[in-house]
């Protein structure tokens, strides 16, 4: 270790920036950000630090540097363009054994800023020994990304109760299990769902023992159309955090590969026609899972409460009172025309835009024709492949036009992700002359119109 790393309370204390440019302004208000007392020294100042002084934020001394400005002073900060000032202020700063900071020269130092990811109480620093600060700052930004903004309400609720909790424990053993278990557990769910109260009022009971904190939870997870990276933070953390996921066919492989690496996977299908547990067996074993204790994510392709039978097994979680959230995922519809380059929507060629089934059932889709053979609209069908004739026979037999145009979206934002553009009338014909992988997503509009000049994402391929 070249640093040493230590935080240092400066609340109320005085510290001096010498400068007042704008490096100066960043670093006061990082200083501020710590509730210090913060002196400016400097004959000139950008208009963030003249803000500064008008709010009483800061005092301002519009002086040049002097070596008696250091007496006092707890910590200093030299950000100025002067390199022969800043070695001064450094060397009068180490004789005192003030810590100081020249900004971006390590040599006059002797403590330094680390990048930080701030979710106070909890306080990240990031350091590289100022040998790669710009790599310093990429780690900042991945754990910026993956640590919820609500960790800092959660650690406040931790201090809240951190007295009543060693009352109750003497050891700390039994300390740690319980803090593990409220911090992994649904009183950190509820914290991250802006339910405070909530989460208060169940760690209390938890601590009283006065409600069954063994019970688990189901987290309804959107995976998204197949990209990876189209997760949202709160699918890949409530994934990494399960003890069981419960996935089917539509989730892709590289989804599956970010779940946590120990939990159990279980297999739901629903292949077309041939569904490997019943929707009532996955119901059923959502409840089952969550009463023996355990973290279960259902895990979904796309969005759960889009043609995703999501609603059914909440509802089943609430009829028998396990605790349940639900996160969207990005859509078929939305994944797929997007890395096609058909935007649903279109101020010149459509104002509104349909999401429909083309599941068929009994040979037939029960759909209001009438509605969707009209113009400026678009209209995207999901499970259509099987469909694909019946449904150009009734939107022509309903007044669409023959030529109006179509895409055919196969494993939309996967590797494999393959576009067909045809017409209504022709459709039926591509989908029995080629061969096409599930799943597809069949897009009605104008619009497809437009993937001729807007098409970013598989220009090599097709
Ligand atoms: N809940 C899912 C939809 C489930 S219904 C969502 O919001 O996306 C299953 C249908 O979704 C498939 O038959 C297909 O029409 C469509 N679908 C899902 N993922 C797809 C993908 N990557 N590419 C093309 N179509 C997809």
């Amino acid at each position: 270790m070249d640093y040493f790393p230590i935080f240092i309370d400066i609340a109320k204390k005085p510290c001096l920036v010498v400068g007042g440019g704008d490096i100066a302004y960043r670093k006061i208000n990082l200083l501020l950000k710590a509730d210090a007392q913060v002196t400016c020294i400097a004959p000139e100042t950008c208009d963030g630090v003249a803000e500064l002084v008008k709010n009483n934020k800061i005092i301002l001394i519009k002086k040049d540097f002097e070596a008696s400005d250091v007496n006092a002073q707890v910590l200093i900060v030299s950000a100025t363009d002067d390199a022969v000032l800043n070695a001064r202020v450094s060397a009068l700063a180490k004789k005192a054994n003030i810590p100081v900071n020249v900004v971006d020269s390590p040599a006059l130092c002797s403590f330094i800023m680390p990048s930080i990811v701030d979710r106070s109480p909890i306080v990240i620093a990031i350091s590289s020994a100022g040998k790669a600060p710009v790599l310093a700052r990429l780690i900042r930004a991945k754990l910026e990304s993956t640590i919820p903004n609500a960790y800092g309400k959660l650690a406040t609720l931790a201090g809240n109760f951190r007295q009543q909790v060693k009352a109750k424990f003497n050891n700390i053993e039994d300390r740690r299990y319980f803090w593990e278990k409220a911090f992994s557990g649904v009183v950190a769910e509820k914290v991250f769902a802006g339910k405070i109260d909530e989460a208060q009022t169940d760690l209390q009971a938890q601590l009283d023992d006065s409600i069954d904190s063994d019970i688990g939870e189901v987290y309804l997870v959107g995976g998204g159309p197949g990209d990876p990276d189209l997760l949202t933070f709160k699918a890949l953390r409530l994934m990494q955090q399960a003890d069981v996921i419960l996935y089917d066919r539509l989730v892709s492989d590289e989804v599956m590969e970010l779940v946590r690496r120990d939990a159990e996977l279980i297999y739901v299908g629903k292949e077309r026609d041939n569904h490997s547990v019943p929707q009532e067996g996955i119901n059923q074993l959502l409840v089952d899972l969550a009463k023996q204790g355990r973290r279960v994510c259902r895990l979904k392709g796309g969005d759960p409460f889009i043609f995703g039978r999501g609603g059914e097994e909440i509802e089943t979680l609430a009829e028998n009172g396990v605790p349940f959230q639900v996160v969207p995922g990005i859509t078929a519809a939305s994944g797929c025309s997007t890395y096609s380059g058909i935007p649903l929507t279109h101020r010149d060629y459509s104002q509104s835009c349909r999401f429909v089934t083309g599941h068929l059932k009994d040979g037939s889709m029960n759909l209001p024709w009438d509605e969707l053979a009209v113009e400026q609209q678009t209209i995207v069908f999901y499970m259509a492949l099987k469909g694909a004739q019946h449904l150009s026979d009734q939107l022509i037999a309903h007044g669409m036009r023959g030529e109006m145009p179509v895409a055919l979206v196969e494993k939309g934002t996967t590797p494999e992700h393959k576009v067909h553009t045809t017409t209504l009338a022709e459709l039926p014909d591509l989908v029995a002359n080629e061969i096409i992988h599930a799943p597809t997503l069949i897009i009605v509009g104008e619009v497809v119109k437009l993937r001729e000049k807007l098409n970013w994402y598989d220009m090599d391929k097709n």
